[in-house]
């Protein structure tokens, strides 16, 4: 693990919250996209080296629809940028983690990326990112 990569937030409503985050940070975000595959809109806001991903549900059965259901807006993981993933995929299962995926997935902003489940990481839901290189494209 390099450093935090970004904190992730879920909210209700993706334009609100850009124009709340927009004024608390004093920027604008630098990237929105949608993940079809995860069932999100995302946008991401940069201070110097860190970042905030805001996420809002695109499906009812998307991850954050459930989760805002249930806990209501807010932080809903802590993304650590990592070298190789499928090293440290490797090296946490061996330390008992539990990862929701096999294969590391294509995520949002670039990244090649895979989550560990909550039970096994003191409740926070944790997410790897490997920045992705042209050779991996
Ligand atoms: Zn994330």
């Amino acid at each position: 693990m390099r450093k935090i990569e970004h904190i992730g937030i879920a909210v209700k409503d993706l334009e609100k919250a850009n124009s709340l985050y927009t004024a608390l940070l004093n920027t604008e975000p630098y990237k929105t996209e949608k993940v079809a595959s995860e069932g999100v809109s995302t946008s991401f806001f940069r201070m110097g080296d860190s970042k905030i991903e805001l996420l809002e549900a695109t499906s009812e059965d998307s991850a954050i629809a459930k989760f805002i259901e249930k806990r209501g807006e807010g932080i809903h993981h802590i993304a650590y940028d990592v070298e190789d993933i499928r090293a440290e995929m490797a090296r946490l299962e061996g330390e008992g983690f539990q990862l929701l995926n096999t294969e590391p997935k294509k995520g949002a902003d670039n990244k090649l990326v895979c989550f560990l489940h909550p039970k096994s990481s003191g409740g926070v839901l944790v997410e790897l990112c490997q920045e992705i290189t042209s050779e991996e494209n």
